[in-house]
């Protein structure tokens, strides 16, 4: 770690780290004062961001240092709780653990992931050592909100669901944008700090923006074109354009060809999907769909690039697997300024050999006989697993880093299920909306006194860099790391009991790790000594990565020590081509076409025969200074006027009676919102948006200032019951509602 010391104080000092708080890992630079934290701002040296920060990063020290985030575990006592030693709290977990499992079993437990932890170095490395300790299948996680189906979509195309490939955004001339705002969001499944400042950069350099969303956003108002579209309709638009390049003979997969399969059976697909035929489902006219696939076949590089809105509705497998097919049918799949797969430090040069088949639906949910889809069931089944009686039903939930109560959809149905649970196990900063209801609440350290490595974004990054963030703070005594809390839960999971040794453990598991290091794992465990838990871990993924040193075999490679000196991150430079060594589908080749996908199109086409109802469909929105409900005790990030106001059209406002600034009330089959009006021509008509993220006013909720900017939980009026069957994800988006003056 670099500290510079600013004054002759050993506590005046600073440092560079990553943020942690979204996916564009900006570089931060943080000065302290007598050990505090008393400025953030952009690290202009770090090779990624170069300075950029946004609100979220600036507040980083104020999460740390925020009087509501737990120091302590917390132990129910009636309806309250008392603070408890870690001794007490993780006695308490097996005691109540083991009665459960001992009389229900182990699906009677189960785990719910938050967002957070996709960022966390720890959740994503010692998090899967826990779930295989808990042995449970009930699995659930935010994905199945969020991004599902681009996983789904990868696993059947290119054999992994992780082999996701991201726009070339500093080198593409020609990018589509569908459902995505990376002026407030910095990105998604795209990570690149100061995504803004990228985007500018593509206009000045000649290159075009068209952005396709319901709403004119931010990112709308910077691109050359917007295009408002029908929520949950980019399925129609997306086939069309693929109609056309084939009906225009516009196919020019290049060097692509030789490995994909299936264009014929694409072809065929899509050959009903015309133009005219999809018009009035998408609100985009013929001529326009046209045009947009002519203009993507005759770029010189382009990108595609969709993300929450084309995921989050009914059709979301469907749309990002024909964003890819798009790529695909104009060559700019896997090559620069198209769409690329990143390789970064912690992964091999060639995906394992393993040629089985991506599959999903390997084993079913109890109660409606849901598929798992990448080892968990979807979110929407989580509260039938609570509520129904009988052999295997959920009796005890561990949350790490979630709150469901306000993120999954019908939320009201959701809280009460949680109130319901024998066991809540919550591994959280927060007495939150959610953990609430938990029985003992484990709190991690906080931001400053943990490591940070963004394992999981470092996946999607659109150039190949690394950084690493040790602890700017010692960590108190009194506190646990996320990993040690991950550990001692697994061991209490295996049945080793709560009073076995974190450092026995973790060496457990490395030993596990290098057990098939042919003939090498004693010299292997050696070299990894120095460093425990998911620093451990992630040393022996660099080391063994593409750039690693191979424990000696290319002494000039790299490993965590020599990662650890490049202070400001380390640039390997812009994404290359990975076909065909990225591609596991057993015929080693692009699936165009999987059968799963193709027989989907019966019901996407039933769709287009449905007659037009006047419901409006409600949308989220995303604003630069929240991140989901994660940030909602901030100060800095929710002062000012209320963000939690529902936009609507004009048309539609003078329709229904509403004003601006009066108040509506919007129903739908799950519950009733009153909420502020916005009229605003941003929206398309027929279309109402409302924020989501907020409502954290419920009794028993210990965060103040998220309490007083409490706002409304839009996720009282999603509904469980509307998802896309096939990756299972939640839909958010489009969602059927009702809206009268509430005057
Ligand atoms: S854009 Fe994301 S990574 Fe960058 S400072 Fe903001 S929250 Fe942190």
């Amino acid at each position: 770690m670099e500290k510079i010391n600013s004054s002759s104080s050993p506590s005046d000092f600073t440092t560079f780290r990553t943020c942690p708080l979204c996916e564009a890992t900006c570089g931060l630079e943080i000065t302290y004062k007598k050990g505090k934290a008393v400025s953030v701002r952009g690290d202009k040296k770090d090779v990624f961001s170069k300075g950029y920060l946004c609100p979220k990063g600036a507040a980083l020290a104020q999460l740390h240092d925020d009087p509501d985030r737990l120091r302590h575990p917390l132990i129910r006592t009636g309806s309250t709780f008392r603070e408890a030693s870690w001794e007490d709290a993780f006695e308490y977990i097996e005691n109540a653990f083991m009665s459960i499992v001992e009389k229900h079993g182990r699906d009677a437990v189960a785990a719910y992931l938050g967002n957070p932890c996709s960022h966390m170095l720890a959740a994503n490395l010692c998090g899967p050592i826990m779930l295989r300790a808990l042995n449970s299948k009930n699995i659930y996680s935010a994905s199945t909100v969020d991004q599902m189906p681009r996983h789904v979509s990868c696993g059947f195309m290119f054999g992994s669901p992780v082999s996701i490939p991201v726009p070339d955004i500093d080198r593409s001339t020609h990018l589509i944008i569908l459902g995505a705002n990376p002026m407030a969001s910095n990105g998604s499944i795209a990570t690149a700090p100061d995504f803004p400042g990228r985007l500018r950069a593509l206009k000045k350099r000649g290159g075009r923006i068209v952005v396709i969303d319901p709403r004119r956003t931010r990112t709308a108002e910077l691109a050359d074109e917007y295009i408002a579209i029908r929520p949950g309709s980019d399925i129609f638009l997306l086939l069309a354009m693929a109609n056309v390049l084939f009906a225009e003979k516009k196919i020019q997969p290049g060097r692509l060809a030789e490995h994909i399969n299936g264009l014929d059976a694409i072809e065929k697909a899509v050959v009903d999907f015309t133009p005219e035929s999809v018009q009035n489902a998408c609100g985009i006219p013929a001529d326009v769909i046209r045009r947009l696939a002519g203009e993507l076949a005759a770029a010189e590089n382009a990108a595609v690039y969709g993300r929450m809105g084309i995921s989050v509705n009914r059709f979301g497998t469907a749309a990002n697997w024909m964003v890819d097919v798009l790529n695909i049918l104009t060559g700019n799949l896997d090559r620069p300024g198209g769409v690329m797969f990143p390789l970064p430090v912690h992964m091999p040069l060639e995906t394992k050999p393993d040629k089985r088949k991506w599959l999903t639906g390997r084993w079913k949910s109890r109660v409606k006989g849901i598929g798992e889809i990448k080892g968990e069931f979807p979110i929407h089944t989580l509260c039938d697993e609570i509520e129904t009686p009988g052999k295997g039903q959920i009796k005890a939930l561990l949350t790490v880093a979630g709150n469901p109560a306000i993120s999954l959809p019908n939320s009201a149905r959701v809280d009460k299920a949680l109130a319901g649970l024998d066991l809540m196990i919550s591994v959280d900063y927060y007495v939150n909306a959610s953990t609430r209801h938990a029985h003992v609440i484990l709190p991690p350290t906080g931001p400053l006194t943990t490591a940070h490595f963004d394992i999981a974004f470092y996946n999607f990054a659109v150039r190949n860099i690394a950084n690493y963030s040790p602890p700017d703070l010692p960590k108190p005594s009194s506190e646990m790391d996320l990993w040690e809390i991950l550990y001692k839960l697994s061991a209490i999971f295996k049945g080793l009991g709560a009073a076995t040794d974190i450092s026995v453990f973790d060496d457990m598991t490395i030993e596990n790790l290098v057990s098939n290091t042919a003939g090498r794992s004693e010299e292997i465990l050696t070299s990894l000594k120095q460093y425990s838990g998911p620093d451990r871990i992630l040393d022996l993924m660099i080391r063994t990565g593409a750039y690693g040193d191979g424990f000696g075999r290319n002494p000039e490679g790299l490993n965590l020590e020599k990662l650890k000196t490049h202070v400001h991150g380390l640039d390997m430079g812009p994404l290359k081509p990975r076909i065909p060594g990225i591609l596991n589908t057993p015929s080693g080749k692009i699936e165009l076409a999987p059968p799963l996908f193709i027989k989907d199109l019966e019901r996407i086409a039933s769709e287009l025969i449905k007659k037009e109802t006047q419901e409006l469909l409600l949308i989220g929105r995303r604003h630069l200074r929240t991140n989901n409900s994660w940030l909602a005790n901030i100060p800095s990030l929710v002062a000012g006027p209320s963000r939690c106001t529902l936009q609507v059209h004009p048309e539609d406002a003078a329709r229904i009676g509403l004003t601006d600034g009066g108040m509506a009330t919007i129903s739908s089959r799950t519950g009733t919102l009153t909420v502020p009006v916005e009229i605003t021509q941003d929206v398309r008509p027929g279309v109402v948006c409302f924020p989501h993220g907020w409502g954290h006013d419920q009794d028993g909720v210990a965060m103040k200032v998220a309490r007083k900017h409490g706002g409304m939980n839009t996720n009282l009026i999603t509904d469980e019951a509307q998802f896309d069957p096939v990756s299972g994800n939640s839909m958010l988006n489009g969602v059927p509602v009702t809206v009268v003056s509430a005057a």
